[in-house]
């Protein structure tokens, strides 16, 4: 995926933004220019039909049902299951297993894989991670003394690759890594992280969050053990996302939560617990998350991935030549694989002041440390950065009105 294109892009952005009302909107009195996309994604309007229509029409719990709405709710649900493994390309469908997202699809895989770990057990990850990717490991630090260890990060914010040999020893159990940093917008080599962890036998886990919003995934090819996503950063609904897991791990791992639709059979003395994947989805979920992930994904996987690469390669390159011409400003994260993510910090500004006047002009970014604390603070940007972060549906129009807005910003407070 994302490969750094060198052909012009024919890609009809103007078409797709017409999918998303939330576009269409004016904010302060200005035309809303989203580059929030990090945090989340707008909905294009086929999920908000689809969440729409489940609501109105099918409206039930799943598999539990005799009725026809408990029916047709389960067979969407399952057509969702299914469509996640198409858009993940993963091998068989009892591998994907529905979560509210990539946080708690590590948390899952940190509680359950967890288990079977002792004090002095190596967890390997990278100095490039959202929190999602650290707190839960370090919560097994504190609760059995795992070890965490950490691959380090250049001064351009991409992994130092040339250090991982020296990382994996005998007591590394699994390898946790991002596909795509959300701070600083680099691609990580994980098909390599995988080849390599798995030369010395130890699984690969990539936290996707901002993996799929940029291209195609496709697992088997990557070869990783777990993938985490999140459905609202792949312009699907909130509190609904998906571990995808390689079958004989979901076969060997313990269940993470218990209660009903998890089990087979239930008496006061034992429980046997259904297969993969329903072991691990406890109670009720998300089901009308899912079914706008279904239209979501499907939504996705229809559109032109090489000319959108090359147009978001064209955004990040624009964004990054106006911004850089800006006095004082730096921009955070300068690895040569890169989504279009622009962090920046300017001297004497506060990221903060910074995203207020921006707002005001109707320009949506974030500012702060993105959940991603350790890696801002060896960029030198402890106190933060201004977070420009684009989809597809963003424009050149909008890369202008960055550059304009951010010039303002950085005159008035100077
Ligand atoms: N990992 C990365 C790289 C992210 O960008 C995010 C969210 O920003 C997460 C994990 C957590 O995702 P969620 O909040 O959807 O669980």
């Amino acid at each position: 995926m994302m490969d750094t294109p060198n052909t012009a892009s024919t890609f009809d952005v103007e078409a797709l933004r017409g999918q998303f009302p939330a576009l269409q909107q004016t904010v302060n009195g200005k035309p809303l220019v989203y580059l929030d996309n990090a945090a989340t994604t707008q909905k294009p309007l086929c999920v908000i039909d689809a969440v729409n229509q489940f609501y109105r029409l099918d409206n039930a719990n799943i598999h539990r049902g005799v009725h026809a709405l408990s029916a047709r709710a389960t067979e969407h649900y399952e057509a969702a299951r299914e469509q996640i493994r198409h858009s993940l390309n993963a091998a068989a469908v009892e591998e994907i297993v529905f979560v509210r997202g990539t946080t708690e699809a590590i948390n899952l895989v940190a509680a359950s894989f967890g288990q079977r770990l002792k004090a002095g057990d190596e967890i390997l990850i990278s100095a490039l991670e959202h929190h999602a990717n650290i707190v839960p490991w370090h919560m097994l630090r504190e609760r059995i003394g795992i070890v965490l260890k950490v691959i380090p990060v250049t001064d351009l914010g991409a992994l130092d690759l040339s250090a991982l040999p020296a990382l994996i020893t005998s007591r590394t159990r699994l390898v946790a890594v991002n596909h795509v940093s959300n701070a600083l917008g680099t691609i990580n080599p994980v098909q390599e992280i995988c080849a390599q962890a798995h030369a010395h036998g130890v699984p690969v886990l990539v936290d996707g969050a901002q993996g799929l919003p940029h291209g195609l995934v496709d697992v088997q090819a990557m070869g990783c053990d777990f993938y985490a996503m999140s459905g609202h950063k792949a312009f699907g609904p909130s509190g609904v996302g998906a571990l995808y897991a390689r079958r004989p791990w979901l076969d060997e791992l313990p269940p993470y939560q218990g209660g009903g639709d998890m089990i087979e059979t239930v008496c006061f003395d034992a429980v046997r617990y259904a297969p993969p994947p329903a072991k691990f989805e406890a109670g009720t979920p998300n089901i009308e998350g899912a079914i706008g992930l279904k239209a979501a994904l499907a939504w996705h996987a229809g559109l032109d991935w090489p000319s959108i690469t090359a147009y978001e390669a064209q955004l990040l390159a624009a964004a990054t030549a106006g911004l850089k011409e800006i006095p004082g400003l730096r921009i955070i994260g300068t690895a040569a694989c890169k989504v279009p993510v622009v962090s920046f910090v300017i001297a004497g500004c506060h990221p903060h002041d910074i995203g207020t006047l921006l707002d005001a002009m109707g320009i949506a970014v974030r500012t702060g440390q993105h959940c991603a604390m350790p890696v801002l603070a060896q960029l030198g940007a402890p106190s933060g950065t201004v977070r420009a972060s684009f989809a597809f549906y963003n424009n050149t129009d909008e890369v202008t009105a960055l550059i304009r807005a951010v010039h303002r910003a950085h005159a008035l407070l100077s």
